[in-house]
């Protein structure tokens, strides 16, 4: 047996093309500001990648790219200036920013009505309370793709390895609030395997390449390989793929899986935003 393959990008681009459907029903088109500081070459193409699907989807980009050096007090009035502006109705931080620079300020700032990636303390309360609210978007993909594939979320055992703000901990309560029993591992866990092969949706984020063997995983579990790692072979995630692809049910690929739903999510939640 071989798990199934779950297709991220043809899940991603179902939901970019409901996008822009919807968009088209608006009388004014959504705005998305992305705000790059610096000439970090990855955060360069990542919101490169961000504002030609946004455009695609017939979103406004309104883009701003900031000196790397720019004092806290001028990037948090840049964001000031943007959560005042009409025009703009999403607003995203690119991360990470300059050493000098404190991201919690700067992400914080940001009108939680306007904050797409979902980062913000008061997005990440209104998650834990289980109230209405922006999600961040990678999680919320990852809940894209096993609705899409109709993986019973309900009742399920839910393992997640990693529990950052970015992913674990979103995700943890993601898939709570879809009435999972969800366990959260981190790098303290003790037995990480024995935990792992309780889940029947096992989602891997720790950002340790091949850390998910196919002794943590149940037979016939769907897992799900958040993580990303730049090899000589090209992307690789969390999980052993070629080990882990005869027990599992259904796996996502890397390149191909949870990556592309990150920026759908994006555009999908800059329409929510947009809709408010
Ligand atoms: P992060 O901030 O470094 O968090 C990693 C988490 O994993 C931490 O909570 C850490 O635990 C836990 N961890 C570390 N070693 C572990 C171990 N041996 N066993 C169990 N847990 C362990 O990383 P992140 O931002 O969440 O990203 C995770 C991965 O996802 C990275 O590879 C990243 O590149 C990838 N990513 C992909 C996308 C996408 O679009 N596909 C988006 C975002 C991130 P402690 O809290 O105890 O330190």
């Amino acid at each position: 047996m071989s798990a199934t393959v779950i297709d991220g990008r043809a899940v991603a681009r179902t939901v970019r093309a409901d996008v822009a459907r919807r968009v088209g029903d608006l009388a004014v088109s959504p705005g998305l500001a992305t705000v790059l500081v610096g000439d970090d070459p990855a955060s360069a193409v990542y919101v490169n990648s961000k504002r030609k699907q946004c455009v695609e989807a017939g979103i406004r980009d309104l883009h701003q790219h900031l000196p790397g050096d720019i004092a806290q007090a001028k990037l948090e009035a840049v964001v000031d200036d943007l959560n005042a502006d009409p025009e703009v109705t999403g607003i995203l931080v690119q991360l990470p920013l300059p050493d000098h620079i404190d991201p919690a300020r700067v992400v914080n700032r940001v009108d939680p009505a306007k904050d797409v990636d979902g980062l913000t303390e008061i997005s990440a309360g209104r998650l834990a309370q289980g109230r209405s609210g922006l999600r961040p978007c990678t999680p919320s993909g990852v809940i894209e793709l096993l609705d899409a594939y109709a993986v019973p979320i309900e009742g399920a055992e839910a393992v997640v390895v990693g529990r950052s703000e970015l992913v674990g901990r979103p995700q943890a309560q993601l898939l709570l609030q879809r009435n999972a029993t969800v366990t959260v591992c981190h790098s303290r866990t003790r037995d990480l395997e024995a935990v792992c092969r309780r889940a029947d949706i096992l989602v891997a984020a720790a950002g340790i390449r091949h850390l998910v063997g196919a002794e943590a995983v149940k037979p016939g579990a769907t897992v799900i390989d958040v993580g990303i790692h730049r090899t000589e072979d090209g992307l690789r995630g969390d999980v052993d793929q070629d080990a882990v692809r005869p027990v599992a049910g259904a796996l996502t690929p890397v390149p191909g899986g949870v990556g592309p739903m990150t920026i759908a999510m994006l555009l999908r939640n800059t329409l929510q935003a947009a809709m408010r």
